[in-house]
């Protein structure tokens, strides 16, 4: 496949309702609460809380860094341009984003785009860890050096940890760059395409029938 082509194969979805529900119900439940949230700073700036979203049973949880101006003003994660590549991203290994979970470590948008700090990310990961509890995924894709620094608690380049899968807790991980680092950055398609089909091959293995 060649760059240009890269991220712009396509394929399915699927899933049964009935069991979902129970997911369902527990995951909106936690959110009713999160969007309430005001346990760091970052509540002041908000406008949305910007929960997570997709598949509540879903075998693969992609998990970002924090929202973007345009995921606050809708209130959903991944809808801006880097989520036009994201979904691109998942599309070219067979996913829709609605077989998947997204979400991010941070709930609600540092002021300028800034990294999330310490205090905000120890305040914010709980809620990410109900999600984990509830969707009970096999494989995270963590986007980006503060996602995998955060969930992996290490302090690793990028080049360190991509590349291979990472067992952490009850998960399978692989990460891989963030949308938005790829848009900057063209060049790192290439490794993040390696990265995604080794995710895709690991998939087929550990959740074998699904998406
Ligand atoms: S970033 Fe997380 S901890 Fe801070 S107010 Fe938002 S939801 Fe609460």
């Amino acid at each position: 496949m060649n760059q240009e082509s890269l991220f712009d194969a396509i394929e399915q979805p699927a899933e049964n309702p009935d069991q979902v529900h129970s997911s369902e119900v527990d995951l909106d439940a936690v959110r009713r609460v999160a969007i309430e949230c005001r346990k760091c700073r970052l509540a002041e700036m908000r406008k949305h809380v910007v929960f997570g979203e997709g598949n509540p049973k879903a075998g693969l949880f992609v998990i970002g860094e924090a929202p973007g101006a345009e995921e606050d003003n809708q209130g959903r994660p991944f809808v801006g341009r880097s989520g036009q590549l994201l979904d691109k991203i998942l599309l070219a290994i067979g996913f829709e984003r609605r077989d998947v979970y997204i979400g991010n470590i941070i709930k609600c948008r540092p002021p300028e785009n800034r990294n999330p700090l310490t205090d905000e990310i120890d305040c914010c990961k709980p809620w990410l860890m109900e999600q984990l509890g509830i969707i009970q995924p096999r494989i995270l894709l963590l986007l980006g050096r503060v996602a995998a620094n955060t969930i992996l608690e290490n302090n690793l380049s990028m080049g360190a940890m991509r590349g291979r899968i990472i067992r952490w807790k009850d998960f399978d991980c692989v990460v891989t760059y963030h949308p938005a680092a790829l848009l900057r950055n063209p060049n790192w398609k290439r490794l993040c395409w390696e990265d995604v089909q080794m995710l895709r091959a690991h998939y087929d293995k550990v959740c074998p029938g699904d998406a």
